[in-house]
């Protein structure tokens, strides 16, 4: 005999992330991990180091500084903010605390797969909802529901597809949900959508006590590295996270840094820009090589080579020029390649690689 874990956690395989090295290569650029393309804020930088030197004491454990910016910055009542070592952090806590042993999840077929993983190990019964043209499938979703569904996942623009639902949509989806059905609407990418439609969840966590939004620092500031996330949610489920959560779950360099990243001048404008302007001029030019670019409204392009084959190859091809981007495997989309939006002279890069892939072979 032996000491055991419960039965759920060995059905998961530890998370694979983005990989930042190939054997033998000296310079490698790293689109693998959809990171933000300017790196960090230089603000945000010098707040780490200053924050370095304070580092004996324990951080605020209510983050009430960062509340306070982040509800500045978005409009929203500090008081329903909850930060975490991530959003990752916050989804976990949110299908510990709602989910478990006897419940069902729901998500779409190739959605982010932290719910996924922690969902199972959790012990919640996973259910992945097929979807249409790679975009989640709001009649499908609801078709899925069932007496034991306690928690519904969508990340809107979704990783890795970046597809996205309208807001009429996401409405249709919420109002066709049981009252106790608990909806996590994940906007990690949430200012790289340009359209004017898009609500980034706040509009129905305001609507109901059942539906809560999580965002990230990961993305489009540039901090993965820090693990810094936050959820808006409704009262009552603000206070179940600070009862689940570690007292001092968010160190106080990440919160340093997020107070800065917030502060940056025109950081947001200046990545979305470049971001829009290069992932258009990159999805034309594989494009015009023949390859299928899938839409995205996010920092990243889900590139279709046709084949796993063929994605294998073109992925090998990138990695002998250094390129690291995202296998698609693990989301059952093996004959895809997800490629982060990186600075001009990366996304260049790419282009060259992958036009050069595309016309021999
Ligand atoms: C990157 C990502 C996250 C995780 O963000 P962290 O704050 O770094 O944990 C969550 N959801 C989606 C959809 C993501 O792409």
């Amino acid at each position: 005999m032996t000491v055991m874990p419960r039965p759920s956690i060995l059905s998961v395989e530890p998370y694979v992330g983005g990989e930042s090295k190939v054997p033998g290569v000296n310079r490698v650029i790293k689109l693998s991990s959809n990171e933000g393309a300017f790196g960090p804020p230089p603000g945000a930088i010098r707040a780490i180091a200053e924050a370095a030197k304070e580092a004996h004491r324990y951080p605020d454990g209510g983050a009430t500084a960062l509340r306070e910016a982040i509800g500045a910055r978005f409009g929203l009542d500090p008081a329903r903010i909850v930060c975490g070592n991530g959003s990752d952090e916050l989804l976990a806590l949110l299908i510990l605390a709602y989910g478990g042993e006897g419940t069902e999840l729901v998500m779409s077929a190739h959605g982010f797969m932290m719910y996924d993983l922690t969902g199972r190990w959790a012990g919640c019964r996973v259910i992945k909802v097929p979807e249409k043209n790679l975009t989640a499938d709001v009649d499908g979703m609801l078709a899925a529901i069932g007496p034991r569904t306690r928690l519904v996942f969508l990340a809107n623009p979704n990783n890795p597809t970046g597809s996205i639902l309208p807001q009429s949509e996401v409405e249709r989806l919420r109002a066709g949900l049981r009252d106790d059905i608990l909806l996590v609407l994940d906007s990690a990418y949430a200012e790289y959508v340009t359209r004017p439609d898009y609500d980034p969840g706040v509009k129905l966590v305001d609507a109901a006590p059942n539906t809560v939004m999580c965002r990230t620092f990961s993305k489009i500031f540039g901090m993965g590295g820090m693990r810094l996330g936050w959820c808006y949610a409704p009262p009552a489920i603000v206070d179940v996270l600070g009862r689940v959560r570690g007292p001092f779950n968010v160190n106080a360099a990440a919160m340093a840094a997020g107070i800065a990243a917030l502060a940056e001048p025109d950081w947001v404008e200046k990545s979305v820009a470049h971001n829009s302007e290069w992932r258009g001029k990159v999805a034309e030019a594989l494009t015009a090589a023949g390859l299928k670019v899938w839409p995205s409204e996010g920092n990243f392009l889900l590139v279709d080579f046709g084949t796993p084959e063929r994605a294998k190859a073109a992925d090998a091809h990138l990695r002998a020029r250094g390129l690291i981007v995202r296998a698609m495997g693990g989301y059952g989309l093996g004959q895809a390649l997800r490629v982060t939006i990186g600075t001009a002279e990366e996304n260049t890069l790419v282009i060259e690689a992958l036009t050069a892939f595309a016309r021999g072979g």
